[in-house]
Parts: structure tokens; C-alpha cells; sequence
């Protein structure tokens, strides 16, 4: 298992953490002054840019692209919106080939207003991973599933374990092209009783494309915006961390805290506590 500490290269800040509140420009600043080695920008982030000047900006950084988030829902009910995300997306791909990025992460969406059919939205998701997969390759960009708590199944997450996301990656990337894979995010799985054998099963497929951290705090404040930080929840980071490690994982610990206690905090606070609890407790 690698040792963390003094290793801020092997930190990723997904921009989610500091909020929105800086440009993506500025986070790179900052996380280059710490030595912090990779980001994960949002679509927000690239807003009134281009994405090659935001990679260009943080190749001379020094400054690694681990991934780009995230996908617009792929579960519409409507025909129309359907088409009108997977627009979407393509560009969203157009952009992750040109930042560089390791991966475009996928949150599959929730179940469509008033629907019950479970069954037919993850249907649906699942059509929209393979409706984008040949789009993904030609453009060279890994597509990365994040399974998301079951809390947030009805609204926006209808893919909620690694086991049923390794399901699909198997299906519909089955010749081993390697271009689908899974995020596994502590606070979505941490949980889960399957993890550590679907976590080997994942790295013996070659399947780990991310591993966020954050924490649960019990109960969290909000499902979504109530994150805590590492070391402050029941979440056994290192435990998980270790569970990848031995399977082969090699990237990058991502640092990924929706909160809004965290965000009344200064950014630059935000970034020490995230490097300071990488190197202790994940
Ligand atoms: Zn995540």
C-alpha cells in the first residue's frame, strides 16, 4: 500500500470540493502551490473557456487531468430529452478528449417525474451508456459509472452498486476495449456488504478509473451537500484504499466533499484539510 504521506502528487481535488467558488484557472494555481498533482473540473468549470486552454493552463501547472464531471442524466422518459442529453454529452466527450481528461464520469440519472418502473429507468440508463460508448472511443475517453447511494435512486442515481455497474461494463464492453469503467466513490459504497469482492473484481478486469473520498457523517445534514470531511465520519478510507491497492489501482486519491459547512470555509483552508487528511487518514 502506498504511503501518503508527503505524496500531495497522488491527491486529486475534484473542483466540487472548493464549491465553485474560484475559477477553474485559480484552483489549478492553488492546488499546484501544495503540490497537488490532479483535478477533476466539472462542466460548470468550463464555462466561456476552451477546454484546451484550461489543459494547456494545467500541463504547465504540472497538474494532471483525472477526470471530468459529469454526465447529463441519461434516464428521460421523453424521447426528446433524451436526445437533447445525449447531445449533450457528445459535447461534454468533445471536451473531456480535448482537456486530456482520464476519464468522462457518468451519473446515470433517477427515475422520471411520477414513474415507478425502477426496472425501465435503469433500462434506460443502461441504453444511454452504450448510446455514447462508440462515441467515447473515437475520441479516446474512457466512460467511468459512479454507482451513487441508494438515497439518491428516485432523483438522481438509478445505478446504486459497483456490482451492477460492473454488470453493464461487462455487457456492453465485453472485448475488453477497457473504455467503460467505474468510479468507486467511498460515500456511495462504503456501505455496501459485496464491496470488497466487487472491488477485486473490478481491479482484476482492470475496471478503476477513480476512488473519491469525502466522509459519511452520521446522519449526514443533506444526502447530497452533506459531506464530511475525511476522518470525520464512520467511512474506513484506508481500508478501501488498501482493498484497491491490492488489486493493482495506481491513480489517484480524489478528493470529492459536496458540503455546505465546508463551502462557508476559505478555499485555501479547504485545500490544506484535504491534503493534510489524505496524508493521514486515507
Ligand atoms: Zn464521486
Amino acid at each position: 500500500m502506498r504511503d501518503l504521506a508527503n505524496r500531495p502528487d497522488l491527491c486529486c481535488i475534484n473542483t466540487a470540493t472548493l464549491g465553485f467558488r474560484i475559477s477553474v484557472e485559480a484552483a489549478i494555481d492553488g492546488l499546484a502551490a501544495r503540490g497537488i498533482g490532479g483535478v477533476s473540473p466539472w462542466r460548470r468549470d468550463l464555462e466561456g473557456r476552451r477546454a484546451a486552454e484550461v489543459a494547456r493552463r494545467a500541463a504547465d501547472a504540472g497538474v494532471r487531468i483525472d477526470g471530468y464531471c459529469r454526465s447529463s442524466y441519461l434516464t428521460h422518459a421523453d424521447p426528446a430529452r433524451r436526445r437533447a442529453a445525449h447531445a449533450e454529452n457528445l459535447r461534454a466527450l468533445d471536451d473531456a478528449a480535448e482537456l486530456g481528461a482520464a476519464c468522462y464520469v457518468l451519473v446515470v440519472g433517477g427515475l422520471a417525474p411520477g414513474e415507478r418502473d425502477l426496472g425501465a429507468a435503469r433500462a434506460r440508463a443502461r441504453d444511454g451508456v452504450a448510446d455514447l460508448l462508440d462515441a467515447a472511443r473515437a475520441r479516446g475517453v474512457a466512460l467511468a459509472l459512479e454507482p451513487l447511494h441508494p438515497v439518491t435512486t428516485a432523483g438522481r442515481s438509478c445505478l446504486n452498486t459497483l456490482a451492477e455497474a460492473l454488470d453493464w461494463c461487462d455487457e456492453l464492453d465485453a472485448d475488453g476495449g477497457n473504455r467503460l469503467g467505474v468510479i468507486v466513490d467511498a460515500y456511495h459504497v462504503w456501505w455496501d456488504a459485496a464491496l470488497a469482492a466487487q472491488i477485486a473484481r473490478a481491479c482484476r478486469a482492470r475496471r478503476v478509473l477513480g476512488f473519491h473520498v469525502s466522509d459519511w457523517i452520521d446522519p449526514p445534514p443533506d444526502p447530497v451537500r452533506g459531506r464530511g470531511m475525511m476522518g470525520d465520519g464512520a467511512i474506513d478510507l484506508r481500508g478501501i484504499r488498501r482493498e484497491l491497492e491490492q488489486g493493482g489501482f495506481e491513480g489517484a486519491v480524489e478528493v470529492e466533499i459536496m458540503s455546505d459547512a465546508w463551502d462557508r470555509r476559505p478555499v485555501g483552508e479547504v485545500l490544506d484539510a484535504c491534503v493534510r487528511r489524505v496524508a493521514t487518514v486515507c
